[in-house]
């Protein structure tokens, strides 16, 4: 279908006015460049790609014109920013502007990124930029190609503005598509305002909209909070597998759907660095990438303290103290699989690997890609790189174990070669690339973000691979550090 046809519910909207602001989108300068669009989102919400029509799309982006049957509103929602509660957060230059509903009856959110200031914008402009944007627009896209739970977007715009930064930079606004932004800050909200007519709203909208199945149960509320605790550990193990640093994990950028949300300076590790930290203005390291799982536990335990009127405390405290074994298994799990091991009989194996990463600052995604592609004289003499602190003895003696072990799992190397590719992506969105699509873009080209869209979308498949995209960094841009002003 066409995007008049799309007619917009608003559920979030029939809740009690307190929950939101009502507020349309501002009409941002004109003209406005359609600078990348996901048809595979685009097809979710129904829509045919062929028969988009993109002026309509950028006007609409820009707040001159609105989907049939949009109420757009700004969320309210609170929550603990680097582990101070803020009560005064919400929605600050996103508007929720409805959600489709599809024929097979799945719903989809559609929140604009950057469409102007609202209540909850303090001394924000509400405005994006276009770097960020393309960042988000890409790297949502991509963790969803390699399998993460993530919200998705349908498009990024360049609107006419200029809007201030550590300097000017083009505007962009976003569309992003999940079927709830629901947070845990939006508990945290209602309890410590000791609303609690609010808060029982909010839990049973959470419910029936987004999980009806535990709707039957005897304590619904710690059924809730026992399955985001589940989704949020498998997140937090996939990222840690992959090597995803989100850069900011305050608790109104955790989903309650366990989605990766709120792309700002995330970035994934350049070389195997368990101490990156992808946020600059994170001085003191709380957000980096070795300590997401601790973080994610702990913004679990705000959720659960929000949620002590509506369940059993004995409840809500077991579930949190099973996140640590949930957690550690599926790491391992994950993490073994992309070297064809076993999670359990292989660890010391596996653990050793990451400790050469380590030592030897390696490019651990490539590594991984040469070893799934049996290219294994190249990823040997990436382990030895004279300038490494790894000896060639244990670079040796790991390859050795590592085929011997893997002999025995896979009948054949072409089997092991046929998993292993399917489980390590030779491509990652990683900040140096994203880089040059965001320099093209805010040149007037936008072909760099189509091109690496594609790619994206096949990250386990080398047969689209050009050089530039497979390689490492170079030195002085290894591991850059981001700002989180966007
Ligand atoms: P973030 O760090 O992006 O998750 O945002 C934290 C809070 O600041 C949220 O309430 C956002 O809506 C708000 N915010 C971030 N950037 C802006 C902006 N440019 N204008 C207004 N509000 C913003
Ligand atoms: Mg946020
Ligand atoms: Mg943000």
């Amino acid at each position: 279908s066409t995007l008049d046809s799309l007619n917009l519910d608003n559920r979030y909207a029939q809740l009690p006015q307190r929950f939101f602001q009502f507020k349309a989108p501002e009409r941002l300068r004109l003209p406005g460049y359609l600078v990348g669009l996901s048809t595979d989102t685009a097809r979710l919400l129904g829509l045919d790609p062929c028969q988009l029509n993109e002026d309509q799309l950028v006007r609409i982006m820009t707040g001159h014109a609105s989907l049939p049957g949009s109420e757009p509103l700004a969320m309210k929602y609170a929550g603990h920013q680097f582990g101070y509660y803020n009560p005064d957060l919400g929605d600050g230059r996103g508007l929720l502007l409805g959600e489709v509903t599809t024929a097979g009856q799945e719903h989809w959110e559609l929140h604009l990124k950057g469409a102007g200031q609202t209540a909850f914008s303090r001394f924000g402009d509400g405005r994006a930029v276009l770097r960020s944007s393309i960042r988000e627009f890409l790297g949502s896209e991509a963790l969803h190609h390699l399998g993460i739970p993530t919200t998705r977007a349908l498009a990024v715009v360049m609107t006419g503005e200029s809007v201030r930064r550590e300097q000017l930079e083009p505007g962009a606004t976003l569309l992003r598509v999940t079927p709830s932004h629901l947070r845990f800050g939006h508990f945290e909200h209602f309890y410590y305002r000791q609303d609690h007519e609010g808060q029982q709203a909010l839990l049973d909208f959470a419910l029936q909209n987004y999980f009806p199945e535990l709707l039957s149960t005897a304590e619904p509320a710690a059924e809730l909070f026992a399955e985001v605790m589940q989704r949020t550990a498998r997140l937090v193990a996939h990222w840690q597998a992959l090597g995803f640093c989100h850069g900011v994990l305050n608790t109104d950028n955790m989903s309650l759907l366990g989605e990766t949300l709120d792309y700002g300076p995330f970035a994934f590790l350049d070389f195997y660095q368990p101490g990156l930290v992808a946020n600059h203005s994170d001085d003191r390291g709380r957000y980096a990438f070795e300590h997401q799982p601790d973080i994610v536990q702990w913004n679990l335990a705000c959720l659960a303290q929000s949620l002590i009127k509506l369940a059993p405390v004995e409840a809500l405290k077991d579930s949190l103290q099973r996140f640590p074994g949930l957690y550690q298994k599926a790491y391992r799990e994950r993490l073994s699989q992309r070297l064809g091991l076993d999670p359990v009989a292989d660890w010391p194996l596996v653990k050793d690997f990451l400790s050469l990463c380590e030592k030897g600052r390696l490019d651990w995604t490539q590594l991984l890609r040469l070893l799934a592609e049996q290219r294994l004289e190249e990823a040997e003499a990436l382990m030895k790189e004279p300038a490494m602190a790894v000896s060639r003895e244990a670079v040796d003696a790991w390859l050795l174990a590592w085929e011997e072990r893997t002999g025995h799992y896979f009948a054949t190397k072409q089997q092991r070669q046929q998993l292993l590719e399917s489980r390590n992506p030779w491509v990652l969105p990683r900040t140096h690339l994203l880089q040059k699509a965001i320099e093209a873009a805010e040149g007037g080209d936008f072909s760099e973000v189509e091109r690496q869209l594609a790619i994206f979308k096949q990250p386990f498949d080398a047969s689209q691979r050009q050089p530039g995209d497979w390689e490492s960094p170079p030195v002085d841009k290894q591991c850059l550090s981001l700002s989180c002003s966007s």
